[in-house]
């Protein structure tokens, strides 16, 4: 199997390209996310042509805007990161994800520190250069921060949304792009996105019932957008709570009283944070296994990525 696309800082891989000739090794990245993804690893800064080692560089604000500086002495990389960025962001349609470096003026997705001309400390509230040029030219990209992968929630959350990203634009983006397949991967996504968002769930039935009122790219455009908004926002266990017993509302009748019995003690279980999500999710999957509903069958929500990767045993 070829793995999903993504793209990583290359420090994060190990390599030694940081500006002092270390690296930032995620051994998460490399001997558990690399069995599914393919990481296409980049170093802006390298390719720029800073060198390692390298002067450290931080960003400063000038009246025509941030700039890549070296904390000490008067090197100016801008034009050279955005000559590499220019270079580079083409290249990077096929992704379904990225990886960032934290901390990092070039790759750091938030909380960067921001100097003023003159180099004194303002305030944390830049991107990297990289960063920034990435996440708008890739709007529907699912980008995080190496370091947020440790927060369990936002690990499940963003590698929700890379696989159901890559089912996109495999199945449905592009030449692929017809009433059928648009439909089926709304299908497909219906529990996972009540879960996520009840008000974009609600909005993209109706947005979907007439595909004869605009060019079907363009409704499928409009789509794509909401459904990766909805994706990104966190599920409470509220919000799972409830996808589960609609859930559970198409199986209600071929199940025993005796397994439904269970199935709704361990939601309400799951709802106090007793068990995690894993445990209800098993005994639907069970139930649905058992006595397979055609309805269920294809629902993402019950298996958004492969098992193995044991993301819902810790939400
Ligand atoms: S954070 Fe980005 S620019 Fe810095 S060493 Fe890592 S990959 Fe290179």
């Amino acid at each position: 199997m070829t793995g999903i696309p993504v793209g990583i800082s290359a420090c994060l891989l190990g390599k030694e390209v940081r500006y002092d000739g270390g690296h930032k090794h995620s051994r998460y990245c490399t001997q558990v996310l690399a069995k599914h993804f393919e990481f296409r690893s980049l170093c802006p800064e390298l390719e720029a042509g800073l060198g390692v080692p390298r002067p450290a560089i931080h960003l400063r604000e000038h009246e025509d805007g941030l700039r890549l500086v070296e904390n000490k002495g008067a090197g100016d990389h801008t034009e050279a990161m955005q000559a590499f960025i220019q270079q580079a962001l083409p290249t990077l349609g096929e992704l379904r994800g990225y990886i960032l470096m934290a901390k990092s003026p070039s790759c750091g997705m938030e909380r960067i520190k921001i100097h003023d001309a003159d180099g004194t400390f303002m305030n944390r509230d830049g991107r990297g250069l990289f960063a920034d040029a990435l996440i708008k030219a890739y709007p529907l990209l699912p980008v995080e921060e190496e370091g947020r992968l440790n927060d369990s929630v936002l690990r499940e959350n963003f590698i929700e949304r890379v696989f159901a990203y890559d089912d996109w634009m495999q199945n449905v983006a592009g030449e692929n792009l017809t009433k059928h397949s648009l439909l089926d991967f709304h299908k497909r996504y219906k529990f996972a996105l009540l879960a996520h968002s009840e008000k974009i769930y609600r909005q993209l039935g109706p947005l979907l019932a007439d595909l004869k009122s605009e060019p079907i790219a363009d409704i499928a455009d409009k789509y794509i957008h909401s459904f990766m908004k909805a994706m990104t926002q966190q599920v409470s266990k509220g919000a799972h709570v409830n996808a589960m017993n609609h859930l559970l509302g198409y199986l209600k009748t071929d199940m025993s009283a005796a397994d439904k019995t269970v199935l709704l003690e361990q939601i309400d279980a799951y709802h106090r944070g007793e068990v995690p999500l894993v445990v209800p999710m098993t005994l639907l999957r069970l139930a649905q296994r058992r006595e397979p509903v055609d309805y269920l069958s294809t629902q993402k929500y019950l298996t958004p990525y492969p098992d193995e990767l044991g993301l819902r045993n810790n939400v």
